[in-house]
């Protein structure tokens, strides 16, 4: 579509044919100007909308919590490396028409998948999936954005294991070895995402609260 050998202006891409740009009327250099700031509020846009996927992965966690949040992260930098090769492209006056429209491409993406999270939730009607689980491990982070989760395998055990994203309390709530479940709502768009955590009712008491010998400290021998 953009011919190699033709100049086009860096802001509406038309052909130039003389020192100023006929669609735009403007200088090459007065049309790098004008995409080098569309394209830092465009980013701007961007960043935002990355904050609100990110917000909606959090307030609907997804099953495939990781999985998505490391989607995100790659989708954050590929649209944060685009965006300066469009800005070092305008820079230099190098053809950017390509490189512009792949950037202006990316930036609704993580709205759309934002809003589509928040809908897949807000529109499921569907009724919550009990899912039986015990918790078999968990790990927490405190990152810029707090990382809690219960590692937890389904029972009869083997057949699913999922790192589920949970509160503070759930988190301080539950230990290794109890037995869970997790409601999982299926999701609108069949996206299953995690409604809560709680106590297993049909289980006895926590394997790892079963009646010990608690750990006395020796005394100290006495100085003399
Ligand atoms: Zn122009």
């Amino acid at each position: 579509m953009f011919h190699s050998g033709v100049i086009r202006c860096l802001d509406c891409d038309a052909e130039m044919t003389g020192p100023v740009c006929e669609g735009c009327e403007l200088t090459p250099a007065a049309a790098s100007l004008v995409v080098r700031r569309k394209v830092i509020l465009r980013t701007g846009l961007f960043l935002l909308g990355s904050l609100a996927f990110l917000a909606a992965i959090y307030r609907f966690p997804p099953l495939e919590m990781d999985k998505m949040l490391v989607f995100c992260g790659v989708l954050f930098f590929a649209g944060l490396g685009i965006a300066v090769w469009v800005e070092r492209g305008a820079v230099r006056g190098n053809q950017i028409a390509i490189r512009k429209r792949l950037f202006y491409t990316l930036i609704p993406v993580p709205w759309v998948l934002g809003g589509m999270l928040v809908l897949n939730a807000k529109l499921d009607n569907a009724p919550v999936r009990d899912w039986r689980a015990e918790v078999v491990g968990k790990f927490s982070m405190a990152a810029m954005v707090p990382t809690r989760r219960l590692v937890v395998v389904s029972r009869p055990p083997g057949r699913q294991f999922e790192r589920v994203a949970v509160s503070e309390d759930e988190y301080s709530r539950f230990r290794v070895g109890e037995d869970v479940v997790v409601e999982i709502h299926p999701g609108l768009i069949g996206v299953p995402w995690v409604a809560r955590v709680v106590p297993d009712p049909l289980a006895g008491p926590p394997a790892n609260e079963s009646p010990s010998t608690p750990y006395v400290r020796p005394a100290m021998r006495a100085a003399h």
